[in-house]
């Protein structure tokens, strides 16, 4: 069957097809014709019985009354009247013709029918009898002799009728049964011809059927199949394939079916390639890495390794100073050396911008900070691109595994968090601290409570002031957030400013931080005080286009003139920003609202960056102010800040001044303002008031 099944399969559907349905129309055709020839031949035999048989039997009457009346007009020609006699010679020679022509139409049969050979012989023997007797007697009676042709008729004549009589009989007889027989067997070969009939419509209906079978098996299940080949491209299985052993249309079918999930798979893996490299280095990303971190992992699940995360220090303001070619071709430098690794064991890949990692197999728990140590050497170069050369330096944040984890993923979000310390704590490398996530999630339940405070008004504002180093007189104030929680108390700004900057509601603080700093200028105003107040302003706002149109309208209705507000952006905050910061400060100083940069000396901005700024003052960070005074380098340093700042224009503040001393130094160095707890320590704006009135009646005094 199956063999019948595959050379069907060899012929193309179509021709299948047309071949089924000719065969199926040719059966009952072909049944049609054998039944028709069936009943022509048996109504011939049917007309044959029934005209021999009765030819027959008309011979035989014939012979028989043309006989009697023969002899009975013999007769007639003995004794009757002449007249009667004439007529009677004339009918007894008509007998006798009919008595030939009969005998002539028994020879003639004798040839056809078989059956009645013997008794036609018989017949035709007794009728030869009866004709020479008959004419015996006749020519006896035409010679005159009419004794001796009635002694004839009554001797000869009369046992020659009877005997011719008896023998038509006979011959009726036999016809009779010839023609009951011939129409048994007759009746016998309709009833054959109707069992044949019906053996041949079954024979047609089995040869359909099967034909039916054979075409549905050998279209059906290949069409089965390719739907099945077709759902499993489809449900993503690209490495299945249709079983292809015909050649006709269906076997093409799968051929294309096979070619398409060929395609489709190559099309695939290509762009899970495309998705899990990294266009600019080539490196796994993300995703990719993840996935062979977890492989490794799961191989080697005995051997220690370090998941480390790093970030390119300074990248942002690489590609704002030097454009992004400059930033490309120092992460190209870095993914250099990062593949390197990956002869020692290691897998590398790239997160996002400056941000790669590395799982890196250590020999002992107590030798990653080893390893990453060696690593950090290793990456820390200075580049050379278009005859600059470049610093780069990286921060490094550690997770161990199994120590912090088994998981890829986790692995990496706990490295990042490292990276992220270490960039916070400015040190080179940092290992994970479990004991910090109890920390951020603190800082995560305090963020929810965030929005409410603002609405609730727990935010305080603190002013503290700042003071000219040449006239000795007040200069100013800088803003300062806190946060009067009903249950921590007080909160200091890097308890929850970090935080609400990491998830943008930072801006809600700015905001409120700008309206109380608008709203005390102007009530100083009515009264008389002309006296600067700073904001601090994030990254984030400086991203908004639409700040200094809202500060404009702020200020506006107020009735408070720009130069009076002040905003601080601290140095890291500008070279971390996503974009660049510049036009905004740009459009904010057009408003004549005076900018300064906050924590200077701490971001390592280079000279390049710092001339493109649009800022009036830079704040020196107190980490270069603190004990000044006791060393003679951090003097020179501080100098040489200062030198720098007038150099660009700018009005100097140092920042952190807690000491007569330290203020005496800067007051050498030709800084122009001092802020920090020698002067006063921020304060509400009750105290800062009352301060503000008492330090003015000293300089009157
Ligand atoms: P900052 O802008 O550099 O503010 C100066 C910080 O130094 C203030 O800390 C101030 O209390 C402190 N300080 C002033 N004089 C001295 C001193 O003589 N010695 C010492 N040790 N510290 C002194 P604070 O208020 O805790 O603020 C910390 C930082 O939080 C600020 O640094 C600023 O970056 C941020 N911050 C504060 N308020 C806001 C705000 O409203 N918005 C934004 N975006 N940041 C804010
Ligand atoms: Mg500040
Ligand atoms: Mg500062």
């Amino acid at each position: 069957m199956n063999a019948l099944i595959r050379l069907v399969s060899r012929l193309r559907i179509a021709t299948r097809l047309r071949a089924s349905f000719a065969l199926l129309l040719a059966l009952p055709l072909l049944l049609a014709a054998l039944s028709w020839q069936r009943q022509q031949a048996l109504s011939h035999a049917y007309a044959h019985v029934v005209n021999e048989q009765a030819d027959l039997l008309f011979i035989a009457n014939e012979v028989n009354e043309s006989a009697t009346d023969a002899a009975r007009k013999l007769l007639v020609l003995m004794g009757g009247a002449p007249e009667n006699r004439q007529r009677a010679r004339l009918e007894i020679d008509a007998a006798e013709q009919r008595l030939q022509d009969a005998a002539g139409r028994m020879r003639a049969h004798r040839g056809v029918d078989e059956n009645a050979e013997q008794e036609l012989d018989e017949l035709l023997g007794n009728l030869r009898v009866f004709r020479s007797e008959l004419a015996v007697a006749t020519r006896t009676l035409d010679d005159g002799r009419n004794e001796a042709a009635r002694e004839w008729r009554g001797s000869r004549l009369e046992p020659a009728l009877s005997a011719l009589v008896s023998e038509t009989r006979v011959l009726r007889d036999s016809a009779r049964r010839a023609t009951v027989e011939e129409l048994r067997r007759l009746g016998e070969e309709i009833e054959r011809d109707g069992r044949l009939t019906l053996l041949y419509c079954g024979i047609a209906l089995a040869s359909g059927a099967l034909l039916a079978v054979l075409v549905a098996r050998s279209v059906v299940r290949p069409l089965e199949e390719a739907e099945g080949g077709a759902l499993a491209i489809a449900s993503g299985d690209y490495e299945h394939r249709v079983c292809v052993e015909a050649q006709d249309e269906l076997g093409q079918l799968s051929a294309s079916l096979n070619a398409l999930a060929l395609a489709v798979g190559e099309r695939q893996s290509r762009l899970l390639e495309l998705a899990g490299t990294d266009a600019l280095t080539g490196m796994a990303t993300r995703t990719r890495f993840a996935a062979m971190a977890g492989e490794r992992l799961r191989q080697a699940a005995d051997t220690p390794y370090a998941l480390v995360c790093m970030d390119v220090d300074r990248l942002k303001t690489v590609n704002s100073v030097l454009g992004f070619d400059a930033g490309d071709s120092l992460l190209l430098g870095l993914a250099g050396r990062l593949e390197q690794l990956q002869g020692q064991g290691a897998i590398v890949g790239r997160l996002s911008g400056g941000t790669f990692v590395v799982l890196l197999p250590v020999d002992g728990h107590a030798d990653w900070q080893f390893a990453v140590a060696q690593l950090h050497a290793s990456l820390n170069h200075r580049h050379q691109w278009r005859g600059q050369a470049l610093d780069l330096t990286v921060s490094i944040g550690v997770a161990l595994c199994p120590g912090h984890g088994r998981h890829p993923e986790a692995l990496m979000q706990r490295a990042e968090q490292a990276m992220f310390e270490a960039k916070r704590r400015r040190s080179e490398i940092a290992l994970y601290d479990p004991e910090q996530e109890a920390d951020r999630l603190s800082h995560l339940s305090l963020l929810s409570e965030l929005e409410a405070a603002i609405a609730q008004g727990q935010l305080r504002q603190f002013l503290q002031p700042k003071r000219s180093l040449h006239d000795d007189t007040i200069a100013g104030a800088e803003a300062l957030v806190r946060w009067q929680h009903p249950e921590r108390g007080w909160l200091p700004p890097n308890e929850f400013v970090p935080f609400a900057e990491s998830t943008g509601r930072i801006r809600q603080i700015t905001q409120w931080m700008l309206e109380q700093a608008v709203a005390t200028l102007a009530a100083w105003r009515q009264q008389g005080r002309e006296l600067p107040i700073a904001v601090n302003i994030s990254t984030l706002d400086l991203q908004d286009g639409l700040l200094p149109a809202r500060i404009e309208a702020m200020l506006d209705r107020a009735g408070v003139p720009a130069h009076l507000l002040q905003l601080e952006l601290t140095e890291t905050g500008l070279m971390t920003s996503a974009q660049d910061p510049i036009h905004v400060m740009h459009s904010l100083r057009r408003l004549g609202v005076r900018l300064a940069i906050d924590d200077f000396g701490t971001g390592q901005s280079s000279l390049a960056y710092l001339q493109r700024l649009p800022v009036h003052e830079i704040k020196i960070d107190r980490s270069f102010v603190g004990g000044v005074d006791q060393d003679p380098k951090r003097q020179e340093l501080l100098g040489s800040i200062i030198t720098l700042g007038h150099g660009l224009g700018l009005q100097v503040t140092a920042e952190g001044v807690e000491t007569q001393a330290e203020l005496e130094v800067l007051q050498g160095l030709g800084c122009n303002l001092a802020q920090g707890y020698l002067l006063a320590k921020p304060m509400d704006l009750r105290h800062f008031d009352a301060w503000c009135t008492r330090a003015q009646d000293a300089e009157m005094s």
